[in-house]
């Protein structure tokens, strides 16, 4: 069931980090141009993340043992949500830094919390999450993926869809069916770690409408996963699956993704020697609709950061949250067409039209809307 989302103060060591990432943004970001720092979370640069990870910005929330900062889900709120209002190009690292962790901190062996946390922290591995699959996305309890128990481990047949950076990538969390059969379901399901420069795997780019290439089509050919690939328990893989769609779908990246076109129309705004009260009156209302989301969001962290895992308010706030990034772009078009007489600055309107065509994306990644919708009456009890 549903519980209340108590409000959450930031705390003030949390607070103390944010003057330190703006220094280092200010200086790593100098120059990119805007329509770039509009991909936000997309936008991929290993050497970015290597530099933040040399912050020791990267795994902040892991133990200090592995090489991470040791600190809670409100330092990493912070963290987030300066990189994310800057449009840092974070995507390198994100999967790891947000869910392969974690995953890997509670769910792992000793042995696989020695070989990749340090490897993570360092930025010099990266992970992709291999979930969906054709004919079983919103469905994915469908999947068909197969590993299969050899006297020497397990042998991978099958195919996962649109896998972000599986091109780039070192290695993949995949959720696979050890036992049973589709019908199944739930049960028989577990998650594996693939390194992806295997034989036996092959990994095939897919375009986006904006031009840009982050997902890919990966095929497995009788791949061969050592006997220590499972991560957690062998047919457990859907219960470890649930608890890390907290992550995925609780944090500000699932608000903030239009506020680099945001910040830059506010910009023109200032520039302008009487802003139209149109303009002010949206700017308001746009303010007024983030800072409790922003709330909703921090309220998570507080859950995460006791080891709570709020499945079902994490759909909530996505929902909510992924509707807000939408409206944004739609909102500033029809804002910046108001008086087609004024000029508006190229770069502007380039980082408009390339968050217009992507904007439909961020209600169907990490799940769609139908299917949050689905969790959240159940959580609600209506269904
Ligand atoms: C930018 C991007 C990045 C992604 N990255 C990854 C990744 O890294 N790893 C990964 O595993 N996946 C990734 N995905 C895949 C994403 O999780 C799926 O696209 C999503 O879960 C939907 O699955 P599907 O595409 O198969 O659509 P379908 O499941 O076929 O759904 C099609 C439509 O039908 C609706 N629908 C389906 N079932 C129901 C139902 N029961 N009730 C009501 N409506 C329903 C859906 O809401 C949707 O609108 C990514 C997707 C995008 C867009």
């Amino acid at each position: 069931m549903i519980e209340a989302l108590p409000l959450s103060e930031m705390p003030a060591s949390a607070e103390a980090l944010r003057p330190a990432v703006r220094a280092f943004l200010d200086e790593a970001l100098r120059g990119r141009p805007m329509d770039r720092l509009a991909r936000s979370w997309m936008g991929f640069d290993a050497d970015f993340s290597r530099a933040m990870a040399r912050q020791g910005w990267v795994g902040l929330t892991l133990p200090t043992q592995y090489g991470g900062g040791g600190k809670d889900a409100f330092h990493r709120f912070v963290l987030a949500e300066e990189l994310l209002a800057r449009g840092a190009p974070v995507s390198a690292h994100w999967i790891a830094d947000r869910q392969s962790g974690p995953l890997i901190l509670k769910y792992g062996s000793d042995a696989q919390k020695d070989f990749f946390l340090p490897k993570i922290c360092a930025a010099d591995i990266f992970f992709c999450i291999g979930m969906s699959e054709p004919q079983s996305g919103s469905d994915l309890a469908g999947l068909r993926t197969r590993a299969t128990r050899r006297a020497d481990g397990w042998v991978l047949q099958g195919q996962k869809l649109w896998t972000t950076n599986a091109h780039k990538a070192h290695y993949m969390i995949a959720l696979v069916r050890t036992s049973g059969t589709p019908e199944d379901r739930h049960k028989g399901l577990s998650q594996v770690i693939v390194d992806l420069s295997l034989p036996g795997i092959s990994v095939r780019t897919i375009g986006d409408l904006s031009g840009d290439a982050h997902f890919n089509e990966v095929f497995f050919d009788e791949v061969q996963l050592a006997a220590d690939a499972v991560v957690g328990v062998e047919g457990e893989g859907w219960a470890q699956v649930a608890a890390e769609l907290a992550y995925e779908r609780s944090g500000p990246e699932r608000i903030y993704g239009s506020l680099v076109l945001f910040d830059a129309w506010l910009d023109h705004l200032r520039t302008l020697p009487v802003p139209p009260e149109a303009d002010l009156a949206l700017a308001g209302r746009l303010f007024a609709q983030l800072l409790p989301l922003r709330e909703m969001s921090l309220a998570l962290s507080a859950k995460l950061a006791r080891g709570d895992s709020p499945v079902i308010e994490a759909a909530l706030v996505k929902d909510l949250g992924t509707e807000f990034e939408q409206a944004i772009p739609n909102l500033l078009a029809d804002a910046l067409g108001a008086d087609p007489t004024l000029e508006r600055p190229q770069m502007l309107l380039r980082t408009l039209a390339y968050v217009l065509q992507i904007c439909p994306s961020f209600s169907l990644r990490g799940g769609t809307r139908e299917i949050l919708r689905g969790v959240i009456a159940r959580g609600l009890g209506l269904r």
